[in-house]
């Protein structure tokens, strides 16, 4: 059966070898945009993609507001400290993620706290949030924060993260974020394209985060960004990202301490690039998800799909194998036949720096994490 799932995925990407995770494409104008930075020598600070990156960014995911930075992590920490997140905190998240969300929460000072995800979406369970909310914490009325029991520390976000592109069930959470009086900031790193009944990820909470590392769906080299539709927010954070500086056309006056975590113009011309043929690279790749699905759905493996309120990216398609003992001899048979496949990530709450974090129960997290494998799943164009 495995050499049939490897000769399967190489007739998928022919000219490949080895087949890739995920490999980024440059199919329009980005070398033209790049030489166009070179030859006005606008590559850094100043110059016009930055703006245009922002707008085509805002319109296409439909937020009010975009703000173009240097990588995705730093656009979480940004918009978790926007949000209100202090020093000693408690934010929730969950244990199947990549290791920049727990990470962009240490940057605030503040600690993870793991609440396990739901088997079909792979994000955070509205319900296991709630429950764990209702079992843990009190609600002080005077100062309208929810505060941990246990530890006497206010839960200060709410991160659920929409895990390999396969929407949440968000509504859910902001629904029992509300109750609380808890911020939402999605990480939407991995869901550029991805909508949940009809609306763009990254929009239902206070504000999300998108990231354009080269294994992302689109890419700008490094890159992340912070979508809003909070005005005071979207101010906040473009200002803070750029040294706090007050414009002027030649005095430099800052008026707090701040970051510079600005998108550069280089990055930006790819990105817009890219941005000019996204509805290409998310139909492309749901269209690959189909083939995938179709293959799957024959020999009785689970493949991962997109539920009825969901349309996916499917940045990296997945299928679950019946235990871990089958799932290494697949990603071992894989990997040495050239074609990279890889497992979830270790979860959070095993990583020595986050072992001591509190968490709910992560039964769910620990089976996908058990039985998961990625597949390799770049644009499938001519000649690449
Ligand atoms: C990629 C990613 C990020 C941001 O990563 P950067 O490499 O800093 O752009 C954040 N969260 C998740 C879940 C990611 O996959």
């Amino acid at each position: 059966m495995f050499e049939e799932i490897i000769e399967f995925i190489k007739s998928l990407y022919p000219n490949q070898n080895p087949v890739p995770l995920h490999a980024p494409v440059f199919l329009g104008k980005e070398k033209e945009y790049l030489l166009d930075c070179i030859d006005s020598t606008y590559v850094s600070y100043v110059g016009k993609y930055v703006n245009r990156f922002e707008k085509m960014t805002a319109e296409y995911t439909d937020a009010k507001y975009a703000i173009a930075v240097v990588n995705g992590t730093v656009a979480l920490q940004i918009a978790l400290q926007l949000a209100g997140v202090k020093y000693g905190e408690e934010v929730i998240t969950q244990p199947l993620t990549f290791v920049a969300t727990p990470n962009a929460i240490s940057h605030c000072g503040a600690k993870p706290v793991f609440i396990d995800v739901d088997l079909d979406t792979l994000g955070m369970s509205p319900e296991k949030l709630e429950d764990w909310l209702k079992k843990n914490t009190k609600y002080n009325q005077s100062t309208k924060r929810t505060i941990n029991q246990s530890t006497n520390h206010s839960v200060s976000a709410i991160v659920p993260m929409h895990t390999f592109g396969f929407p949440c069930r968000i509504d859910g959470i902001v629904e029992v974020a509300n109750k609380y009086n808890i911020p939402v900031i999605e990480d939407a790193a991995e869901s550029l394209g991805s909508f949940y009944k009809g609306k763009h990820t990254g929009n239902f909470g206070l504000a999300g985060i998108l990231s354009y590392n080269g294994n992302k769906t689109i890419t700008t080299g490094g890159g992340g960004m912070i979508i809003t539709d909070d005005e005071q927010l979207a101010v906040k954070a473009k200002h803070i990202t750029t040294t706090a500086k007050i414009p002027h056309p030649y005095e430099f006056v800052h008026d707090e301490v701040a970051y510079n975590y600005r998108m550069p113009n280089i990055n930006a011309a790819i990105g817009v690039s890219q941005m000019e043929n996204i509805d290409l690279i998310i139909n492309n790749k749901r269209e690959t998800a189909l083939l995938y699905k179709e293959f799957f759905s024959n020999r009785d493996i689970e493949f991962i799909f997109e539920n009825q309120y969901s349309k996916a990216n499917y940045w990296l398609n997945s299928i679950l194998l019946k235990d871990y003992s089958l799932r290494n001899k697949f990603l071992i048979f894989a990997n040495s036949n050239n074609v990279q496949c890889r497992p979830a990530w270790v979860l959070m709450t095993k990583l020595k720096m986050f072992s001591d974090c509190i968490k709910g129960d992560i039964f769910n997290a620990l089976q996908l994490e058990e039985r998961l494998i990625n597949l390799p799943s770049s644009l499938r164009v001519p000649n690449h």
